[in-house]
């Protein structure tokens, strides 16, 4: 997609710190990040968020996330997922991404 800042970083328009790659995922590091480890998984292919995200896309970012939790070391302490859907979720970049904390504990209540 034309103006999609995600769209841009996959592209190697904007710079990013890339933790993996794959024919379907990008990841990299959030540039305001809320916990040691924060990485951001994107589906290459744009969608605005989950509610666009089909069967093929769900299971290669479901992979992704444990192959970058492994590579970050995280896998065995533990680590948390999210995925901003909408106003309420205040998401604020309008292609699918998941959040990928850890490297520290973290608060019991989500929200
Ligand atoms: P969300 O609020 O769930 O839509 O998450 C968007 C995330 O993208 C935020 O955590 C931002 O810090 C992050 N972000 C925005 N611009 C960039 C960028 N250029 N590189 C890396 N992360 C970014």
């Amino acid at each position: 997609m034309n103006d999609c800042l995600f769209c841009k970083i996959i592209a190697g328009e904007i710079p990013c710190n890339k933790v993996y790659e794959d024919d379907a995922v990008f990841a990299f590091r959030d540039i305001n990040p809320q916990a040691p480890v924060h990485v951001l998984i994107v589906p290459k292919k744009h969608m605005a968020n989950m509610l666009e995200c089909d069967a093929e896309t769900a299971a290669a970012l479901a992979s992704a996330v444990g192959a970058i939790a492994r590579q970050e070391g995280v896998d065995a302490s533990g680590f948390r997922i999210i995925s901003n859907c909408g106003h309420d979720a205040c998401q604020s970049v309008n292609h699918l991404h998941v959040h990928l904390l850890g490297g520290a504990q973290m608060a019991e209540k989500m929200a």
